[in-house]
C-alpha cells in the first residue's frame, strides 16, 4: 500500500509491512491516544485524588500518586503517549511538581482541539492560537500572583503542604513537620546569585532514605549520610569536631606497580618485596596523618595494611563511596577533594561537629554532620515500608520543587484549588474577543482546557463538575472573589486563602506552557508511518495503553 503513483510509474516509498496514517486519521489517533494518558492520570489529581498501584513484569508493586512516575511505570509504548511522558518529566525535572496538572492540561487541550479540527479549521490555526494563548495566561498568572517574603515561613509551609497535600504520607502534623524541614533545607543550600536571586542546586538537597521506624522520624541532617560503614572495625566509630580528607585517590599500591615482572629466586626476596609494599603502604597513611585529618573518605580502595595502619592511628576511614557523594561532602564540610596524596595539607581538609557510624534498620551509615553553614544536606526519610519512603521520597521531589520554584522566582505565588485556572480562562476568553478570526476559537478552547483542572478536583471530590464551574465562574467575577476554588475536603466551593492553598506562580507557567507546546508538537502530525509492522492506529488504539474510558 505504500507506494506513490508517479508519471504512471509506480515507486515503492516504504518497505512491505510498513503502515501509514494520514491527514485526519492520524491527528484522531493521536488525540485519542493523549486524551486516554490524561483520562489514565485524571484520578489522582489533588488531595482527594487516589493513588495508582503499578505492577512490574517482575512483580514489583510502585503505589504512587505522582503523574510522572504513573506514567513511567505504565511503560507506554505509542509515540504520542511518550511524548507525554516526556512532558511530565520535564516539568518534574524543571519545576518537579505540577506533572499530573500538566498531562491533564495537555489532553484537554487536545480535546479541544479535535472540536476545531472536526469544524474543519485548519491545525496551523490551532497551534498559533494555543500559542497566543499560552503567553497571554504567562502574562494572567504574573498580574494575579502574590510574592512572599523569605522569612515569612508560614506562607512558604502552606506552599509546601500543598505540594505535599495529594501524597499519600502521613497526617497533617507530619506534613507540617516536613514541610518545615523542606524550607529548612532549601534556605540552608540557597545561594545568592549577582542579581540578587536566589538560585538551588537541588543536587545538594539529598534524599536518602532507609525503611523503619515511622515517617514522623524523617529528619534533617546537617551535613551528609553516607551509605557505606567504616572500613575497619579497629578505627573509631565516632568523632566530635572532625577533621575530613576527601580523596579520589586510592590508598593502595596501584596495580602497575605490582604487575611489574620480579624475579624472585630466594624467600628473603619475597620478604623485601612485601616489607617494600608495606613500607609504601605506611608512607600514605604518614601523609594522611600529617594533614592532621581524623576521618578519610576515599572514592576508591584502602588496602587491608592501610586500613590497619589508618586505625593504629586513631583515623576513621570510609572507602569506595560515589562520586557524587564525595562532590556533597566538599559541599558541606568545606573540604577539598585531592586527587594526589603528596597535596594533601590542612588547609584541604573539611570539618564536621560530628562524624559517627550508626546502625539503622540492621545496616551502618556514616553520619557526617554538625557541619557549619553546610551548602549540601541531607533529609533522612524513614517510613514503615518501602513503598512509603519510596513515595515519601517522590513526594519530597515536589516540596524542594514547590518551594525552591517560589524562592528561586521572587516569591511568586497564586491560589490553587482550581481558582487561578478559572481567572486565567475568564481572562483569555474576553483576550479572544480582541484578536477575533479562527484563533479567538483556539484560545477559548485553551480556556476551557485550563477549567479542567477545577473540573477534576471537583470529580474526585464527588460533587458535580459543570455546578461547580458555573458556580466559580460567577463568584470570580463577583467583588473579592477571585479566592474561591474546590474546597475538596469540604466537598464545596471555598476560600482558598483560608485553606493556605498557594502553588507557586512558576510551576503553573511551566505547566501552561508545557501542556501547550505539546498539544502543538502532537497537532503537527499528519502522517503516521510506522515500520514495525503494527497498525499505527487501528482497533483497540494504541498498543500498551490503558483501555479508552
Ligand atoms: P500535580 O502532579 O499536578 O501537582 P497534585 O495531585 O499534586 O497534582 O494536585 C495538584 C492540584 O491539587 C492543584 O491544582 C492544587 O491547587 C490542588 N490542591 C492541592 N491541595 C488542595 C486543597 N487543599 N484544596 C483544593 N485543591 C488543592
Ligand atoms: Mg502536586
Amino acid at each position: 500500500m505504500a507506494e506513490n503513483n508517479m508519471g504512471g510509474q509506480q515507486v515503492l516509498l516504504l518497505p512491505e509491512g510498513a503502515s501509514r496514517l494520514l491527514g485526519r486519521d492520524a491527528q484522531r489517533t493521536n488525540i485519542a491516544v493523549a486524551v486516554a494518558v490524561a483520562n489514565a492520570v485524571k484520578t489522582t489529581l489533588g488531595p482527594k485524588g487516589m493513588d495508582k498501584m503499578l505492577v512490574s513484569d517482575l512483580g514489583d508493586i510502585v503505589i504512587t500518586n505522582d503523574g510522572a512516575t504513573i506514567l513511567e511505570e505504565m511503560n507506554v509504548e505509542h509515540p504520542v503517549a511518550k511524548i507525554l511522558v516526556d512532558v511530565a518529566k520535564t516539568q518534574d525535572r524543571e519545576v518537579g511538581d505540577g506533572t499530573t496538572s500538566v498531562i491533564i492540561t495537555a489532553g484537554g487541550l487536545l480535546k479541544g482541539a479535535e472540536d476545531l479540527l472536526e469544524q474543519g479549521i485548519h491545525p496551523t490555526i490551532i497551534i498559533k492560537g494555543y500559542k497566543m494563548a499560552a503567553g497571554k495566561a504567562a502574562e494572567i498568572l504574573s498580574k494575579y500572583s502574590k510574592s512572599v517574603e523569605i522569612s515569612d515561613e508560614q506562607t512558604l509551609q502552606k506552599i509546601a503542604m500543598v505540594s505535599m497535600g495529594s501524597k499519600n504520607i502521613g497526617d497533617d502534623s507530619t506534613k507540617a513537620q516536613i514541610s518545615k524541614l523542606v524550607i529548612k533545607a532549601v534556605k540552608q543550600v540557597m545561594e545568592k546569585t549577582q542579581d540578587g536571586k536566589y538560585r538551588i542546586d537541588h543536587d545538594f538537597i539529598k534524599v536518602e532514605k532507609k525503611a523503619g521506624g515511622s515517617i514522623a522520624d524523617t529528619a534533617l541532617i546537617n551535613g551528609v549520610l553516607i551509605d557505606k560503614e567504616v572500613a575497619h572495625p579497629g578505627m573509631p566509630k565516632s568523632l566530635t569536631n572532625a577533621k575530613i580528607a576527601l580523596l579520589d585517590v586510592a590508598l593502595e599500591i596501584e596495580k602497575t606497580e605490582t604487575d611489574a615482572k620480579i624475579e624472585i629466586t630466594s624467600p628473603d626476596q619475597i620478604q623485601s618485596y612485601l616489607q617494600q609494599e608495606e613500607r609504601m603502604l605506611k608512607e600514605m597513611v604518614e601523609k594522611v596523618k600529617k594533614s592532621g585529618a581524623n576521618f578519610v573518605v576515599t572514592q576508591k580502595g584502602i588496602d587491608d595494611m592501610a586500613q590497619h595502619y589508618l586505625a593504629k592511628a586513631g583515623i576513621m576511614a570510609v572507602r569506595r563511596v560515589k562520586k557524587s557523594d564525595i562532590e556533597k561532602l566538599s559541599k558541606a564540610t568545606g573540604a577539598k577533594i585531592i586527587t594526589s596524596l603528596d597535596d594533601l595539607n590542612s588547609e584541604d581538609l573539611g570539618h564536621a561537629g560530628i562524624v559517627e557510624e550508626r546502625k539503622i534498620a540492621g545496616e551502618q551509615m556514616v553520619f557526617v554532620e554538625k557541619c557549619k553553614d553546610p551548602k549540601s544536606v541531607t533529609i533522612f526519610v524513614r517510613g514503615g515500608t518501602q513503598q512509603v519512603i519510596d513515595e515519601a521520597e517522590r513526594s519530597l521531589n515536589d516540596v524542594i520543587g514547590a518551594v525552591s520554584a517560589t524562592i528561586e522566582n521572587d516569591g511568586r505565588y497564586v491560589i490553587g484549588g482550581g481558582s487561578i485556572e478559572i481567572d486565567i480562562a475568564d481572562e483569555l476568553r474576553n483576550y479572544s474577543g480582541q484578536v477575533g478570526g479562527r484563533e479567538q476559537l483556539a484560545i477559548q478552547k485553551f480556556a476551557d482546557a485550563l477549567e479542567g483542572i477545577p473540573k477534576t478536583l471537583a470529580e474526585s471530590a464527588g460533587i458535580d463538575a459543570i455546578d461547580t464551574l458555573v458556580q466559580l465562574r460567577s463568584k470570580h467575577k463577583a467583588k473579592d472573589g477571585k479566592i474561591y476554588g474546590v474546597d475538596v475536603y469540604r466537598n464545596a466551593i471555598g476560600d482558598m486563602t483560608k485553606a493556605g492553598v498557594f502553588e507557586p506562580e512558576k510551576m503553573k507557567v511551566q505547566s501552561i506552557y508545557s501542556a501547550s507546546e505539546a498539544a502543538e508538537m502532537i497537532l503537527r502530525i499528519d502522517d503516521i508511518i510506522s515500520s514495525r509492522g503494527r497498525s499505527p492506529g487501528g482497533q483497540g488504539g494504541a498498543p500498551g495503553m490503558p483501555p479508552m474510558e
